[in-house]
This record gives structure tokens, sequence and C-alpha cells, in this order.
């Protein structure tokens, strides 16, 4: 079956988070913009973001402490030019954010911005919006995109893969996307100038994790793909606490309430995190995660506890509110109860490779925010840095793509189901699904081995290939889509991780176990040979 539904616009940015809402706010002026988002407009790890945005705003506070303490906690692989613009240009983003209407919480009493302090960070610079900054950022940028007249939505449509010319015997650049109407199920083929991806992050690919069900990592797939290049993705962040109950499913408990003197403890009390850094519970979140991967593993347990019932609980339900209803609406009271915890799969610092102005290696795709890897992070990224730097890539490249020119073949051949038809078998998907996120989390998780990483790339290489054979004999559905995509990155996590011989950042093998200075580079990985599955 032929889908003939071709559409065009002058920029198409797909996923409606922070770094897309915000790019598209930035080009509407200068022409059509489509915006293409696989669930609802809002539904995005922005929502759900907690903690907040890291910026240098006080008094005591500078441009080059944060500088300093984004390398510290980067581990040698940032890159340093990117992160002096990130940081300086961030203070000019706030306050824009601020124009557009987002609503931070400001000191009792007073107009200025109350800084929160998070894990790594020597200064208080965190604004927030008390614990629900993600939602109230998505909410603002989602209405002002939304009174843009010159701005489409379309929602539940997902971006299958990116419309290339190099299949046209052209140099390779890009010129849309393919698009899964997942309400008819019709495919588009959505021509555009310039192709944005903002699709965030890739935690689905692990069994526990903080992402929301949409994390399944499909900008990072479609762009390797289509031939841009990847970069780090070993380097995958395990949040410490992530709430343990049977019925939470992917609640955060933030880092900020072991900024305001919450702390970490087993279950009979005691302060492990005390001998392990000198920031004790404070500690950078990769070190706390593993000091806690290794206590869970040492005596069986479950999780820890956060315990914040010393603090003044007037101030902790007033600064945590959200954080306090959900765990109350568990039965756990934090002002007199320890919340218990364990560490999950959080953020995603590798991702398509972009320079300092978004635009990736492939012509006319740029990118900003979590499916990035622009060199602010290196091996490991700062609490709140993200946020941070999807503003800043969003709107560098929103700048240059203004000028930007198209590329197109003459005669663009639509999307071609060929003899697909209905799947029966359902269940190759779920079986895979489960299996793939299991063997990533016990063999390229938190601590890693030589041993487990080879047992893991025979694991990913069968599901592949059932993949590929599934792919092209039944009709695509979202969940097929996002299982080929999420198999594709655990891919390109194990043959990175493969490629590391040391240990350095978030990448901590135990066959290595020592940082060595001739991988202090960062691991590319492009795809050269025509399409992948
Ligand atoms: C629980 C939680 C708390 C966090 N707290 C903080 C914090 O306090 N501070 C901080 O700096 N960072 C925080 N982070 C990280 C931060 O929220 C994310 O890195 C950031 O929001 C990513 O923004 P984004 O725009 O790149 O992607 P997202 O906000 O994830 O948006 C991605 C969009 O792409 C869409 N999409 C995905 N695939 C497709 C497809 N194939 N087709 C069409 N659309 C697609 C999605 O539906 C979504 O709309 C947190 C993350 C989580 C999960």
């Amino acid at each position: 079956m032929d889908s003939n539904l071709i559409q065009e616009s002058d920029f198409l940015v797909i996923g409606s988070g922070i770094a897309g809402l915000y790019y598209a706010l930035h080009v509407a002026d200068h022409g059509r913009v489509t915006i293409a988002t696989k669930l609802e407009p809002s539904e995005s790890s922005t929502k759900y973001a907690q903690g907040g945005i890291a910026t240098v705003l006080a008094q005591d506070d500078s441009f080059e402490s944060h500088i300093e303490d984004t390398l510290q906690v980067g581990a040698g692989l940032c890159h340093e030019e990117v992160v002096r613009f990130t940081v300086e240009e961030g203070p000019r983003h706030i306050k824009r954010l601020m124009q557009l209407g987002v609503e931070f919480t400001t000191k009792p009493g007073s107009s200025s911005l109350d800084l929160g302090r998070e894990g790594g960070h020597s200064h208080r610079r965190v604004v927030h919006a008390t614990d629900l900054t993600g939602q109230e950022v998505e909410r603002a940028l989602l209405a002002a995109v939304s009174a843009h007249p010159n701005v489409t939505i379309l929602d539940h449509h997902m971006a299958i893969d990116l419309l290339t010319t190099a299949p046209y015997g052209m140099e390779n650049a890009c010129f849309g996307a393919y698009l899964l109407d997942q309400r008819s199920g019709d495919v588009l083929t959505h021509q555009a100038r310039v192709t944005f991806l903002a699709t965030g992050g890739a935690g689905k690919v692990y069994l526990y994790t903080s992402n929301p069900d949409l994390a399944t990592g499909d900008g990072i797939a479609m762009a390797y793909r289509a031939g841009a290049a990847v970069a780090n993705m070993e380097f995958f962040q395990f949040h410490p606490t992530l709430l343990y109950h049977p019925h939470a499913k992917s609640f955060l408990i933030s880092e900020a309430l072991r900024g305001e003197g919450g702390v970490l403890r087993l279950r009979d009390g005691t302060e492990f995190m005390k001998g392990v850094h000198e920031m004790g519970s404070l500690a950078p979140r990769d070190v706390v995660a593993r000091a806690i991967d290794l206590e869970l593993k040492r005596s069986g347990a479950e999780c820890v506890h956060l315990d914040m019932t010393h603090l003044d609980s007037d101030a902790v339900v007033a600064r945590f509110p959200n954080i306090h209803e959900m765990c109350d609406s568990l039965g756990i009271d934090m002002r007199t109860t320890p919340i218990p915890v364990v560490p999950a799969a959080h953020y995603c610092c590798g991702g398509v490779v972009v320079d300092p102005r978004g635009a990736s290696s492939l012509r006319n795709l740029s990118c900003a925010g979590e499916v990035t890897c622009s060199g602010l992070h290196g091996a490991c990224r700062l609490a709140s840095n993200s946020l941070l730097e999807a503003l800043v890539f969003a709107a560098r490249a929103a700048e240059r793509d203004l000028h930007k020119e198209p590329a197109r073949p003459p005669k663009v051949r639509p999307w071609h189901s060929g003899d697909a038809v209905d799947s029966d078998e359902a269940v190759v998907v779920t079986q895979n699904w489960e299996e793939l996120r299991r063997f990533m989390w016990n063999y390229v998780g938190i601590v890693r081995s030589d041993k487990r990483l080879d047992r893991a790339r025979r694991r990913i290489e069968l599901i592949r290939d059932e993949i590929r054979e599934y792919y092209w004999n039944f009709l695509v559905t979202g969940d097929l889509l996002e299982l080929r995509n999420i198999a594709l990155v655990a891919h390109l996590i194990i043959e990175s991780a493969r490629r590391r011989k040391e240990s350095r950042g978030l990448h901590k093998n135990i066959d290595h176990p020592k940082s060595e200075e001739a991988y202090r580079r960062d691991t590319v990985l492009t795809h050269v040979d025509g399409p992948s599955i």
C-alpha cells in the first residue's frame, strides 16, 4: 500500500518538550512551522522535571564557578567553549522564559528568585517553580506556541524516519520525515526546509527509569540511520533516588531534597555516604548512584532511605509540595518517615553530535535537548544543566536555521508499505522489549565488565535480527517503531561501552577501573552503509 499524503512546511520540529517548543517560538515569525509529537503535546520529560534550571544569578556566584563545577563533574570530556557559552547565555533565557509567562518561585516577601542547590553545584543556582519546574515551563511554552498563527501542532504523530537525499543519488541532506498518524494509521511524507529533532532521551532502554514512556531514543535512532554522527552513548546517568514503592511508576525524588539537607541512610540508620565522598549525601549523582548500587548488592536490601525527618517540616512541605503529596498518597509522610529510594536510568548524556549552533553532521538537520551530544555534559551531566542546554541550543539553532537553503530531490517517493499486513504476533514486541530492558539493566547498567558487555552484545544482535525480519513483514505500529529504536539505541550504548576500555564519569568498568589519558575523547559512531533497522 502506498500512502500519498504529502505535506510541507518551512520548519518541521519533531518533539514538543522544552527544546522543540523553544525552537518553534524562535522560528515561527519566519515561516510555517509544524510540530509533530507522538503523544499529547504536553507529554515530555520536560513536564516531569522537578529540580529546575541551573544558571548564575546569585550575588556570590560567578560564571567561572558554574563552568568549573560543570567541567569537574564532566570528568575531562566537556568541551570547554561549549560549557562557557552555555553558562554565560543562561540568565538571558531565564529572563525570556519569565517574559513568556513562566512563574518561577521567588523568595518569601521578595521579587528575587529563590535559588535551589543540587549535587555537584558549589553555589545556590537552580531556578525553580516549587518542585514542578518542568510542568510550569511546558505550560507557558505550549501556550505561547499554540497562540502563534504560523504554528501547527500534529499530536499523536510519530516520526518513523528522516527523509534524506542520499537514496536519490544526491549529497546527503535531510528534507523532512515520515510521520505515522497514530490515530488513523496513515503515514505522511512531511517535507521541510529544515528538520529540527527534539525527541528527548532514551531511559526506556533500562528496566528501571525515571523517564516517561515516550523516552525510547527515537531521535537518536532516526538520526543514526540517516547517517548523522552519534557520540558518547556509554554515558548514561542513573539518578540515585527514584521512589521505591510497588504503586509508584517512575516517580523521581529530586536531588533538591538532598540540597535542602536530606540524608541518605541504610535501614539501620547508617549515613553510608559519609565514608564515600566529602560532600556526603550531596555528592555528584553518579557517585551516589554507585554507592547505593553497592550497598544494595552488598546487603540484599531492596532500597535505601532518604531522610528529611530532621528538617523543619513546614519548610519541607512548602518547598516540595508535589513530592510530599505523592509520598503521602502512598502512606509515606516524609515529615516523619524516611523515603524509600532506588537508583534508576535518568539521563542520556550521549546523542546526536551537534556543533555550537545545534547543527548535526547531516545537512539541514538541527537538534537540541536530550537527543543531542553537544559537548556540555562530557562524561557526566551536572544536575539541572539539561534544561539549560535545551534552551541555549534551541535558540542558537533557530538563529542559524532561518537562512538555510532547502535540499530536495526532484520527485519524492512517498511511504511504501509493500506487502506488509497487520501483525498477529504482537508477542514478539513485548517479549523482546522486556528481555532487552532487563539485560541492559543487568549487564550494561551502573557498573559494567567486559564479560557482561560481550553477553549484552550477543543478545542485542539476536533481538535486532528478529526485529529486522518482523519489521518488513508487518504494518508499522507505534510499539514496533519504539522497539526498533530502543534496540538500536541499546546497540549503540553497548558498542560505545565496549570501545571505552577505562572508567570515567558515568562509565564504570571493573576490568578497567582507572581513567586513561588515551581515552580522553568522545566515542563517535556513524552509520554509513545505508538504512539500518
Ligand atoms: C523525572 C525527571 C526529572 C528531571 N528533572 C530535571 C531538572 O530538574 N532539571 C534539568 O535540567 N533536567 C531535568 N530532567 C531532564 C530534563 O527534563 C530533560 O533532559 C529535558 O526535559 C529534555 O527536554 P527535550 O525537549 O530534549 O525532550 P522532552 O522534554 O523529553 O520532549 C521530547 C518530545 O519528543 C516527542 N517525541 C519523542 N519521539 C518522537 C517521535 N518519534 N515522533 C514524534 N515525537 C516524538 C515526545 O513525545 C516529546 O514531546 C529531568 C528528567 C526527568 C525524567
